[in-house]
């Protein structure tokens, strides 16, 4: 549907109505699906006529989660799989081997660093960790003939740090390697890295694409031969999406575009506010002037800073900032105390002892998560009411 406005993709692009003429998209909660006769099963099999087969590489509602978000981010095709580590994990057994490198920015998820870093260090694959806003860094971590894989996010959990796509994208293709962009935080509503040159956009389905707090999934989407290699690797390792949690997230992003600009209005105005209260000495959101990459996410990211804001307590020692920074979570009635985020509830979270609770003191500190942090994932409430809920804590900090 390739003439259409992204907006109207959002709401319209899925396979086909069946013979009956659902309005709403069905859901096909089969796991295989009967042939009509054993030489139309054959060719199916040996895939010399399309076909619905078995659910763990073939699902009519899946492939319409599938067409949508690829329809939205601009792709030709899209992947869908059971979380959005096991996406990263398909791309990485799919695209990977022993022996090649892979370099990743440190501030990305904390279990993208965990599988890159260790589980596929023990298969061969050596990942080097870089800064994710010194494209020097990113250049001279390269290993000519070994390098495959940049791996970046942006902007990242928790201090919203943005990385140049564009840049990244040219670095990558120079070394005949791949760029793959986990577009969780600014979703293809803000941010669509394959139109900067990335040849992969890594989702994780549970965040704004379900958009309100359901179900796990997660997606790739990309190229046809690099789909093609994804969708043989998931066939045979089964890191496959379920077709009810693939039903939710194509209906949750029919709202995705309306959700993306109101909580990102909602961040904008928080994040202003927080900058004005005298207990807080930083607060991290890319639609503010004194981001250090305002100007790049402005670009990048159709103009909207995305719905996630942190801010760090004054504190004159680390006990200290810990102990405000639990009072004001602890202070909340409404706000909701998960490290989830993508939700239209908002949520609030200390990175320092959740997302970032297993980094030695040391190491959190490099990542620069102190323990005054204050992570909040803006949802759809009225902002006064949000306002009302953290304020009864910034007011009384110990
Ligand atoms: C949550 C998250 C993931 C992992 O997704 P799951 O669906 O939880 O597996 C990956 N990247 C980012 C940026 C995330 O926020």
């Amino acid at each position: 549907m390739p003439e259409f406005h992204r907006d109207t993709l959002a709401v319209r692009a899925a396979v086909e109505r069946s013979a009956y003429g659902e309005n709403s998209e069905a859901l096909f909660l089969t796991s295989s699906f009967v042939q009509p006769d054993s030489a139309t099963a054959a060719r199916r099999f040996a895939g010399e006529e399309d076909g619905y087969i078995y659910s763990r590489f073939s699902n009519p509602t899946v492939a319409s989660m599938e067409q949508r978000l690829a329809a939205l981010e601009g792709a030709e095709r899209c992947v869908a799989t059971a979380s959005g580590m096991a996406a990263i994990l398909l791309l990485c057994l799919s695209q990977l081997k022993a022996g090649d490198h892979v370099v990743c920015s440190r501030s990305v998820f904390g279990a993208t660093i965990k599988l890159l870093g260790s589980d596929l260090a023990r298969f061969g694959v050596e990942t080097t960790l870089v800064s994710q806003t010194d494209l020097a860094q990113w250049r001279a971590a390269i290993r000519p003939g070994r390098t495959r894989l940049l791996f970046a996010e942006t902007p990242t959990n928790p201090l919203t740090e943005v990385c140049d796509i564009r840049a990244l994208a040219d670095l990558a293709h120079e070394a005949g390697a791949l760029l793959a962009v986990d577009n969780c935080f600014a979703t293809p509503a803000l941010q669509r890295p394959m139109e900067l040159g990335a040849d992969v956009v890594v989702h994780s389905g549970t965040k704004y694409l379900d958009g309100q707090g359901r179900v796990v999934a997660g997606a790739l989407c990309t190229g046809e031969a690099i789909a093609q290699s994804c969708v043989s690797t998931l066939r045979s390792a089964g890191m496959s999406l379920s077709p009810f949690n693939a039903w939710v997230v194509l209906k949750g992003m029919e709202t995705l575009s309306l959700r993306m600009q109101a909580q990102s209005a909602r961040a904008l105005e928080l994040a202003r506010w927080l900058q004005q209260h005298a207990g807080i000495a930083a607060v991290h959101y890319p639609g503010l002037p004194s981001h250090p990459q305002h100007a790049l996410a402005m670009a990048q990211q159709s103009g909207l800073g995305g719905a996630v804001v942190s801010f760090e307590l004054r504190a004159s020692t680390p006990e200290q900032a810990r102990a405000r920074a639990f009072h004001v979570i602890d202070s909340t009635r409404m706000l909701s105390i998960t490290a989830n985020l993508g939700d239209v509830k908002t949520l609030i979270t200390h990175p320092a002892s959740t997302s970032h609770g297993r980094l030695t003191e040391e190491q959190r500190q490099a990542a620069g998560i102190s323990q005054g942090l204050i992570r909040i994932a803006v949802g759809l409430e009225h902002l006064g009411d949000i306002q009302s809920d953290l304020l009864r804590g910034l007011e009384t900090l110990p």
